[in-house]
């Protein structure tokens, strides 16, 4: 969905560069290198100018595994494989019965058998019904397609798709315009003079831009998969302060002279992730903004990694299989808190987007808007408002955009399937290692489940291409190797 051109822009941008995308028959940089000069310049792209850690427009990004599957498939059906391709094919239900899995789709009338199946159907937006010509439940419920007039816009979330839903409304007025010395700036088209554009948040945190690091991540040397699994094992009590201390060691060793600015060694799961922000908070987050975008681009010319910054992006991986483990007030702790640090460490975006941001500022045309804890959004019909104590904001159109949230059983769009899942008792779809359902007995191993807002309670961090590898490399193990369908959430067997 993120590559489709169906639902983005060629202005929106991958933050996944080819050295990190895991490759199918060529790599990302290679399949780049063999297109035609022309054919990259129609999304701005030159070829002298590809390099292993650009970042590139995600529809680009689609077209490569667009032509990466049609691959597989025709080698697939070359090693003798059956193969069936049905695209803009909408699956309606499933349900595993004695005679195999169902699977009904839309103008089938009757459902086809399967062995196993593979649901891996992504990001779930609210429908484009829901929207009105005022107000967007999400960036992904019609927007692109909807004409957005020069007035006052309203865009909830500073992050990711927040800056999508701002990118897909400036391009209907304007374009950025880029110089030889990378800097950029905001040609406004005659008439749209009135476009005005609020980012708005809690924290009114924008995100900061991608920074150097060496990839592969070289390993942790404390908070290594053997701690992790040894602290699980000493049970839930206490468990995120126990990790938390690893998690204080590790980063100690890493970055030494940052652990005594931010004075670590006094802080606890909870002040850490208030540390993280606190700097950024009390500046301007535009100013911030313009800084930090110095200090990536310097060490990216110079190669140069910030300890604490590549400790704690290596660190979300690690710590995050203790989630399922964590007590509730733990985990509440964990969401409000480290969460949250990893997310603004490893979601940082693409520097030219820090590059658009600062100069749609500099146009006048953006803004940002910290709500704080406690605001009240009333959307009306003909414009949303906004309190923030006695101040009410109001905007002619209203984008949400605060991100894929996470699933529940009861969420799933698949009747049968989602009855089968009730009857087991479990609120969440619970998988084994190799990602097929677990129970209840009737289901257990013959649906691989995959799909990310679902699986998103116990891994928090389960966005993104690497991860998507990780599942699908995990699921063709599981088919081939039939190995027994052990539990995900329990690396140690109690009985
Ligand atoms: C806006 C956005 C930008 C992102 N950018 C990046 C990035 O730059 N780098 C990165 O690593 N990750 C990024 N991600 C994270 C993203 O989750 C993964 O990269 C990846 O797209 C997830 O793949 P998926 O196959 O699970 O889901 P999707 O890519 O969402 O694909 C799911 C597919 O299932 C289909 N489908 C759904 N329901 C049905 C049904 N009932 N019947 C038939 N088909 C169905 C959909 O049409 C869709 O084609 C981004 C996510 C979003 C939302």
């Amino acid at each position: 969905m993120p590559y489709s051109d169906e639902e983005n822009s060629r202005m929106m941008l991958a933050n996944i560069a080819s050295i990190e995308i895991p490759p199918i028959f060529s790599t990302y940089i290679g399949w780049l290198r063999s297109q035609s000069e022309d054919h990259l310049a129609r999304y701005g792209v030159r070829h002298d100018s590809l390099h292993i850690r650009q970042f590139l427009p995600r529809i680009l990004l689609g077209e490569y595994f667009r032509d990466q599957f049609l691959e597989l498939v025709v080698q697939a059906k070359e090693q003798g494989f059956d193969v069936e391709v049905h695209e803009s094919c909408q699956v309606t239900d499933l349900e595993a019965t004695n005679e195999g899995v169902k699977l009904w789709a839309e103008g089938e009338p009757s459902p086809a058998l399967f062995d196993l199946a593979v649901i891996a159907t992504g990001h779930v937006w609210p429908d484009e019904e829901k929207s009105t010509r005022t107000f967007f439940p999400s960036p992904w419920s019609g927007l692109m397609e909807a004409k957005i007039g020069a007035c006052k816009v309203g865009i909830m979330g500073t992050s990711l798709s927040a800056l999508d839903a701002a990118m897909a409304v400036v391009i209907q007025h304007g374009e950025f315009v880029e110089s030889e010395r990378e800097q950029i700036h905001f040609d406004l088209d005659e008439g749209s003079e009135k476009l005005r554009i609020v980012l708005m948040s809690r924290t009114g945190i924008l995100p900061e831009a991608d920074f150097y690091c060496p990839i592969p991540y070289e390993p942790l040397t404390i908070v290594t998969q053997e701690a992790i699994d040894h602290e699980i094992s000493a049970g839930a009590d206490g468990l995120l302060n126990r990790v938390f201390g690893l998690m204080v060691e590790e980063i100690e060793c890493a970055d030494p002279a940052w652990s005594k600015h931010l004075a670590l060694n006094t802080l606890d799961a909870d002040s850490f992730a208030r540390a993280w922000f606190a700097d950024r908070k009390m500046n301007d987050p535009f100013h911030w903004a313009e800084a930090n975008l110095y200090e990536v681009e310097r060490n990216k010319r110079d190669k140069r990694t910030v300890p604490w910054r590549y400790v704690i992006l290596r660190l979300h991986e690690a710590v995050q299989p203790i989630v399922p483990y964590l007590d509730e007030q733990d985990r509440e702790r964990f969401n409000v808190g480290l969460a949250r640090v990893f997310i603004d460490n490893y979601a940082a975006i693409p520097s030219q987007s820090i590059r658009r941001l600062l100069a749609l500022r500099e146009a006048g045309i953006i803004s940002v808007l910290t709500l704080g804890p406690d605001y009240k959004m009333d959307v009306k019909e003909q414009q949303t408002e906004i309190s923030v104590g006695q101040n009410v904001y109001k905007f002619d159109v209203f984008i949400d955009a605060r991100g894929q949230k996470p699933l529940k059983t009861k969420d799933l769009p698949f009747p049968a399937l989602r009855k089968q899942l009730e009857s087991g008792g479990d609120d969440i779809p619970d998988v084994g290692e190799d990602y097929t359902l677990l129970q209840p007995e009737s289901v257990r191993g013959r649906i691989a489940f995959g799909a990310i807002p679902y699986l998103m309670h116990d891994q928090p961090f389960v966005q993104g291409l690497t991860v998507c590898a990780e599942i699908g490399e995990a699921m063709a193990k599981g088919i081939f190797e039939s190995a027994p369908n052990t539990r995900r959430r329990l690396p140690f067997s109690d009985g």
